[in-house]
């Protein structure tokens, strides 16, 4: 481990968590576009973030690939520059909120006396939605959105494994899965989806080399294998993918149906 000598400053900078979005480096939010230009050092998650997104840091930013780090070692660059002053930003693909391992980070920062805060991003579910130029949740289709994942080195508690879920027959995202998009389908179906169930997967959501396939969950693994797609990919399925936007009419803007913003004239 590199040992550094930071001159202290009284009082640490804030380290800023920041959603960096699907890929496509314009799905930034602004604030987090403001967030790194002003960063002093920036610690990256280099195996999904778009390096296109650097380009809004300044020249100057120390520039860190968090992927060979283990934990201690990415939290300890974040400590120290914090305590030397330097705006920090710990970037994160999507939303900070899914599958990111924020919280251990914070809670370390936490422990040492640093500020933090989060700027949201969009997450992939999103862009892969945008993508396939769906809603998730549809009037009379379904109104429920489930994240999920197959267990992997980390375990899925017993009560959310994929047949127990699959029972509620809502839209689902599964992330951090797509080695396995055969075994996600069976699932599926054995806990309750018909195979005739829509189903998609999308690969790098987003990206300039996005690909998006589309079948149901009977034909979706044999399609997704043929393409080649083993990892950087969500797998989705739900009845509301199957449906048109012309069949997808909601109360809200509805003539007939009122509510406080539209009162009847
Ligand atoms: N916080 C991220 C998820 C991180 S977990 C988010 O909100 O999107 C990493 C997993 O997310 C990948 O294994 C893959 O399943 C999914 N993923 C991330 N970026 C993706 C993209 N652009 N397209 C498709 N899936 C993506």
């Amino acid at each position: 481990m590199v040992k550094r000598s930071y001159k202290k400053s009284s009082k640490p900078a804030t380290v800023h968590f920041v959603g960096a979005g699907p890929g496509d480096p314009e799905l930034v939010t602004v604030k987090g576009a403001k967030l790194l230009k002003k960063a002093g050092v920036v610690v990256y998650t280099g195996s999904l973030v778009n390096k296109g997104l650097l380009k809004h840091c300044s020249k100057k930013a120390s520039l860190y690939d968090s992927a060979p780090m283990h934990l201690g070692e990415l939290t300890d660059i974040m400590i120290d520059a914090a305590r030397e002053g330097k705006s920090v930003v710990r970037l994160h693909t999507g939303d900070t909120s899914l599958y990111s391992a924020f919280g251990e980070q914070a809670e370390i920062l936490e422990r040492n006396g640093i500020p933090y805060d989060i700027t949201p991003g969009v997450s992939s579910a999103f862009a892969a939605a945008a993508s396939l130029k769906k809603e998730f949740t549809v009037p009379e289709a379904t109104q429920t959105v489930i994240f999920t994942r197959l267990a992997g080195r980390t375990p899925v508690p017993v009560d959310e494994d994929l047949e127990a879920l699959a029972s509620h027959k809502a839209t689902i995202c599964v992330f951090l899965s797509a080695r396995a998009v055969e075994e996600v389908a069976r699932l599926l179906i054995k806990g309750g989806y018909p195979p005739s169930t829509p189903a998609a997967v999308v690969y790098k959501a987003s990206w300039e080399d996005e690909i998006k396939i589309t079948g149901t969950l009977k034909d979706i693994a044999g399609k997704a294998k043929k393409a080649g797609i083993k990892r950087h990919a969500l797998i989705l399925a739900g009845r509301a993918l199957g449906v048109k936007e012309t069949q997808a009419a909601s109360k809200l803007y509805d003539r007939e149906f009122f509510h406080g913003y539209r009162t009847k004239r």
